[in-house]
């Protein structure tokens, strides 16, 4: 069975909890795809057939050592045995959304990991700075985010689906990153436009929460409703 397996809780990412959750060595011993942050919030984390990729404010994109540390993220050993699918006139990243939809509605209390690759006619991302203690939120940090647009590049959408229930953990539905197949660009998914994508879907019944063990977690309310800010900051564009 596969196993999600997710660093820290998306509460403590929003009230600026960055420090170290777990080491990109340990977050990826039973786990190969997937997506998240690093500590200090430095860039944009795109697992990849196990190595871990750092997609910074910049616009590059870097290899992780095994010893960084990642502050939040959510992964799973990938299997791509499933089928192939294919999806056609992806206009925007609502109609992916869409086209998606059919695959999750059959059960939309468990997670999905999904990798899709293909070329993009559009592509729009967005990265943070690295963050100094004492942290700022995330909205805060957001607010600073890069963005960038590329045009007809070729490579991967690593996105997380997950359940309605776990606000405040996790974000409930989709969350979409992205790779360059020459593994140059990258970033967190605010849009995207395609004409043909091919994707794989793998279902998820098995969820492991690792929970950080420093001070800062230890000694904040995690339990505040933070889902209109949490929406804004993961879904908008800055402009
Ligand atoms: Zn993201």
């Amino acid at each position: 069975m596969i196993k999600m397996i997710q660093a820290s809780t998306l509460n403590a990412l929003m009230l600026g909890n960055f420090d170290c959750t777990t080491s990109v060595d340990s977050f990826l011993k039973e786990a190969d795809t997937g997506i998240g942050t690093y500590t200090g919030l430095d860039g944009e984390a795109i697992f990849e057939n196990g190595v871990a990729y750092r997609a910074t404010a910049d616009g590059n994109v870097t290899v992780m050592s095994p010893e960084d540390g990642v502050a939040f993220g959510t992964v799973a050993n990938f299997d791509t045995t499933v089928p192939v699918e294919k999806l056609e006139n992806i206009s925007s990243i609502e109609v992916l959304k869409e086209k998606l939809a059919p695959y999750v509605e059959k059960n939309p209390n468990i997670f999905y990991m999904l990798k899709a690759t293909g070329t993009f006619g559009k592509m729009h991302v967005r990265s943070c700075y690295a963050c100094e203690k004492p942290y700022p939120t995330l909205s805060e940090a957001a607010s600073h985010q890069k963005e960038f647009q590329y045009q007809n590049v070729s490579g991967s959408v690593i996105a997380v689906y997950c359940p309605p229930y776990v606000e405040g953990i996790n974000l409930p539905g989709w969350h979409f990153h992205f790779l360059s197949q020459d593994k140059t660009t990258g970033g967190h998914i605010l849009g995207l436009q395609a004409d043909s994508l091919s994707l794989q879907l793998n279902p998820i019944l098995d969820w492991e929460l690792l929970l950080p063990e420093n001070p800062e977690f230890a000694s904040r309310d995690l339990c505040e409703d933070l889902s209109a800010k949490t929406a804004a900051v993961e879904g908008n564009a800055k402009h």
